[in-house]
Parts: structure tokens; C-alpha cells; sequence
């Protein structure tokens, strides 16, 4: 991909800039010819991979090589976009918000710094991924458990930096980080919590320091390079038990989170089960085309074929238990009772014991298979999600899976939703799988990723995250009195980076200088 310049830098400035950059982390970590840009483009771009086309990457070894690096940035008002391992799939991957940034690119950064058994926490680098960490703990024999996204790709510091989430009683990934290491726009390093203590004895033990926390500051935004990271991990449980269950028809999926809200609410389920269509699952072991061949949306009587096939309900739902084999025992007569209510489906049971195959334990157990549903269209697949998030109430998700559903057809794109039952909300995933060569259907799903927007914006939900295209759409859903959080967001930008080369434009938020950029 040829070199888009940033704003406000000449070519000859730019090129002054990298040599600076390779003076710091030698040539080699320097990538800048035509085939690196496209390394580091957004792969699975529903058409606008070049709204966002990188300027370079540079690969840093250390919190004072990033020191150095942001140092020359400052000088020559280079953009630079932190990355840990830049598998950021569906929401922009690798690439920048702003063309012409220069990717920092933290994977060479990947040490496991420490392993606390007895207190179930890790210090960790940002290139570190969830394979990486799995390893060590198997490896070492370490009985800590980390929760995975669906698809476990990326790094661990990455994903809870953009609130991710996985499927264990810690799946709130962001929820765990304890204490953290940055270096400010300005080149100055700071640690976070109790670590701002040189001599610090609980930085991964104790979140909120003394005054006001910083963490989640770092988090969605464009504030700071993490450099290492605190995560607190699960104690492996004596036991789990897992209830998996199909429901047929479409609305069951109202009365099933009536039923899950006060189970989750109460602890009686502690993780937050993922209620999905079945499109989910046949997409990873089929292709459209054995189905279907039309160009709109599949119908349903097509799904019922597939369903059939695959023997699965139009919602599935894997409930996991964790802890002592008796609580749990007594927590799954609750769940049952609460879903006998509602139908003469069983649940099937799966059990699993400290000793057995960690595969079958609904632990973080990372794969990579969810990526197959790219391959659903055909042609080199891609996908995007909307995100929004909802009261969780059968009104409220009968009424967005239906209007969604609805904007999916009218479209032509097969519906591929999900809700994740949180404590006190549900987060509404919703796919969109398309082959990414073919504009007729991507500039379709652009056109209706603006669609759900501005629907959610409609009933008062937001995206809890979003693809580069839509940052600066979803802040804009933030209206409160004149958009007064962005204002926020933005008098603390310029006061932390008042050259503007952090990450401009991450989440809608702009430095002084770049703010005409704002879509
Ligand atoms: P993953 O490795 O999990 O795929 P990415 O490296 O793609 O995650 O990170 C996702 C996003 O999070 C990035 O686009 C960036 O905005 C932000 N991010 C990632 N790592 C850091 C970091 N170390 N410091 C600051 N922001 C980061």
C-alpha cells in the first residue's frame, strides 16, 4: 500500500521521523515499504480498508524505547497507534484510526513477568497472548484459570484494554486489571494503583491506590501506552457443570433471559452466558452456498434446513457452573426449575472434575475455530459486529432482535445475533459476514451498520466498542447536555497529548489540532 502522509507532516520530516524511530529500535523493527502497510491494514475491512491506511510500524522492545519513540513523535507530530498483537478482528484489526499513523506495534513485548498462585493474579507484558498464557499455566502447572473471547487470536492486555469479554466467572476481562504500567503522550512513565509506590507490595493485589484510580482511564482510550499489565485469574474450581440447551423457536430467547437476569443478578449463575442463533455455529461448519444460493438475506425456511441438519435449536445456550460440586448441584435445580417453566426440553449435562481433560472444563481454553465463520459468503470472508447493549429484559431484547433481524432482511444479510447476559445489562453482538471483494454486499453492510446506529441511538443503547469507521458516530450517540462527556474526553486529551500523537480520532476522541478529521 503506497505511503498516505499524516496531516501536518512533510515527506521529508516523515522520513526523518523513521530514521529517529530506527536509531531507537534498529532497522529491522522499522517496517515501512508498500507490502508492511499492507501487513498492517485492516484485513477484514467491509470495503474502506483505506479510510485507515497505516503510514508505517515500528516494533519497540521496552517501556523506554516506547519512551524514545514517543519522544521523536512529539518532535515531528507523528501519529503513533498502539498495538499489542493487532488482531483487533472485525473492529479495525491492526490499522489506525487516521491514515498516515504509524503502528506501534507492542508484539515483540511479551513477557509473563509474574505468575502469583497463591493470590490468583499475573504481571504481564502487552504482546503476551492468550495461548501464551494458557501455556505458561499448564505448563508450569499453575491451577489459575483465564477467560478467553471466542476467538483467542490476540493478547490478553489488548483485549481488556477494549473491555472484551470471555465465558468464566472472571469474563469481564477489563474487570481484572489491577495496577498498570503507561508512558503518557508527553514520553514520562507512570504506574497505576498501589505501583505508583516505588516500593510497592500490593500493586497487583489492591485496584484503587490512594485519590482517584486511573486504570480505566487507559481503557478505550487514547491517553497512554500500557507497558505492563495486573490481571487477576480465576482459582481453578474443584468442579464445573455445564447445562446446554436448544430453544426452537424465535421469541424463546425472551422468556430465557426473564429467567437468566435474576440468576445472574443473584450469583447463582457467576459468568455471563452467550445466548446465539444457530447461524453461528453452522457457519463454522458450512458454507452459505451448500444452503443457499440467493443473493437476499437466507430465508427461514432454508435456516429450518440447516438447523435440522446440524441438530440445533434457533437459540443455544451453554450455561457453565464453577466451584464445589454441591453448590453447584444445587445452583442447576434452580436453573431447571426456572426453565420448566417454559418448556419440556432437557438440560444436557456436562460434568467435570479437577484431574479431567482441561477441553471439556468451560475454562479459558483458548481456540481459534470461531474464525471459520468468515468463510459463510465465500470469497475472502470478513465480518463486523454492532454491539449495542440493553436493559436486560424480554421487552427490550425481543423488540432489538426483532427490528434488527428486520434491517438484516431488508438488507440481504443473513441475521447472526448473540446476547450475553452481563449482571445488569446484555450485550447484544450482531455479525455481519461478508466476502469482503464484493462492494455490491459491503457497501450493503456499511450502509446498514449506520442503520443500527442510529436505531440503538433511537431507544437510548449504546455500543460498548466499535470499528474504526464508526468511532466518531457512536461518541456522537453520547448527546448528553451538547455532548459534554466528549468535551471531557477532549479538554483531557489535549491537556495529556497537546501535540495530538496518541492514537487520534480512538473512540471519537480528537486532539485540538486533527479535530476537522472527525467524520
Ligand atoms: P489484540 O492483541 O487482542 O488483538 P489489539 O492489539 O488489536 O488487540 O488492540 C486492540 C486496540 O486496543 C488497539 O487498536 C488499541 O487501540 C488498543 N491497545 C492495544 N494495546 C494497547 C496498549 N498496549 N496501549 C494502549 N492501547 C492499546
Amino acid at each position: 500500500m503506497a505511503l498516505v502522509l499524516p496531516p501536518r507532516v512533510s515527506e521529508k520530516n516523515f522520513q526523518k521521523a523513521l530514521d529517529a524511530f530506527a536509531g531507537v529500535v534498529g532497522k529491522q523493527w522499522v517496517l515501512a515499504t508498500d507490502e508492511d502497510r499492507g501487513t498492517y491494514m485492516d484485513i477484514y475491512a467491509a470495503g474502506d480498508a483505506d479510510h485507515h491506511i497505516p503510514g508505517a510500524a515500528v516494533g519497540p522492545q521496552s517501556a523506554e524505547e516506547i519512551q524514545a519513540i514517543v519522544r521523536i513523535a512529539n518532535e515531528y507530530k507523528i501519529p503513533l497507534w498502539p498495538i499489542s498483537r493487532g488482531k483487533n478482528l472485525g473492529y479495525g484489526a491492526a490499522a489506525p484510526r487516521l491514515s498516515g499513523t504509524v503502528v506501534l506495534d507492542l508484539g515483540r513485548m511479551k513477557r509473563i513477568l509474574d505468575v502469583n498462585e497463591r493470590f490468583g493474579y499475573c504481571l504481564i507484558e502487552p504482546g503476551v497472548g492468550f495461548f501464551d498464557l494458557f501455556n505458561h499455566l499448564q505448563e508450569n502447572k499453575i491451577p489459575l484459570w483465564m477467560s478467553v473471547p471466542a476467538n483467542a487470536w490476540g493478547s490478553v492486555v489488548g483485549n481488556a484494554l477494549e473491555r472484551g469479554y470471555g465465558y468464566t466467572p472472571y469474563g469481564d476481562n477489563t474487570r481484572n486489571i489491577c495496577g498498570m504500567e503507561v508512558v503518557l503522550p508527553s514520553g514520562e512513565l507512570i504506574r497505576t494503583g498501589t505501583g505508583a509506590m516505588a516500593n510497592s507490595a500490593c500493586w497487583q493485589l489492591f485496584k484503587h491506590g490512594y485519590g482517584p484510580a486511573w486504570d480505566q482511564m487507559f481503557v478505550q482510550s487514547n491517553f497512554g501506552i500500557v507497558t505492563k499489565m495486573g490481571m487477576w485469574l480465576m482459582p481453578e474450581p474443584e468442579a464445573t457443570l455445564g447445562l446446554n440447551i436448544q430453544l426452537p423457536e424465535p421469541d424463546d430467547v425472551g422468556w430465557a433471559v426473564d429467567e437468566l437476569a435474576p440468576l445472574r443478578l443473584n450469583g447463582v449463575l457467576q459468568q455471563s452466558p452467550s445466548i446465539g442463533n444457530s447461524l453461528r455455529i453452522a457457519a463454522s461448519q458450512s458454507q452459505r452456498s451448500q444452503w443457499y444460493e440467493g443473493d437476499g438475506a437466507m430465508p427461514d425456511d432454508v435456516l429450518r434446513q440447516v438447523l435440522a441438519k446440524f441438530n440445533l435449536g434457533w437459540w443455544n445456550i451453554n450455561l457453565r457452573l464453577y466451584g464445589y460440586d454441591d453448590v453447584n448441584e444445587a445452583h442447576a435445580r434452580i436453573i431447571k426449575a426456572a426453565f420448566a417453566k417454559h418448556t419440556k426440553q432437557e438440560f444436557q449435562v456436562v460434568q467435570w472434575h479437577r484431574g479431567d481433560p482441561i477441553a471439556d472444563s468451560g475454562a479459558g481454553v483458548p481456540s481459534t475455530n470461531a474464525l471459520q465463520m468468515v468463510n459463510w459468503r465465500g470469497g475472502r470472508g470478513g465480518h463486523i459486529g454492532f454491539s449495542p447493549v440493553l436493559p436486560p429484559t424480554s421487552e427490550h431484547v425481543l423488540k432489538q432482535f426483532h427490528a434488527t433481524k428486520k434491517r438484516y432482511e431488508e438488507i440481504g444479510v443473513d441475521y447472526y445475533g448473540s446476547f450475553t447476559l452481563m449482571e445488569r445489562s446484555v450485550t447484544n453482538v450482531n455479525l455481519m459476514v461478508y466476502d469482503r471483494d464484493n462492494e455490491a454486499m459491503t457497501s450493503r453492510v456499511r450502509a446498514l451498520f449506520k442503520a443500527l446506529i442510529a436505531d440503538a441511538a433511537r431507544e437510548g443503547y449504546s455500543e460498548y466498542r466499535t470499528h474504526l469507521s464508526y468511532m466518531d458516530d457512536v461518541a456522537l450517540t453520547f448527546d448528553y447536555n451538547n455532548h459534554a462527556l466528549l468535551r471531557l474526553n477532549e479538554l483531557v486529551k489535549d491537556a495529556l497529548d497537546p501535540n495530538g500523537i496518541l492514537a487520534p480520532g480512538k473512540q471519537g476522541i480528537w486532539p485540538r489540532a486533527l479535530r476537522t478529521e472527525r467524520a
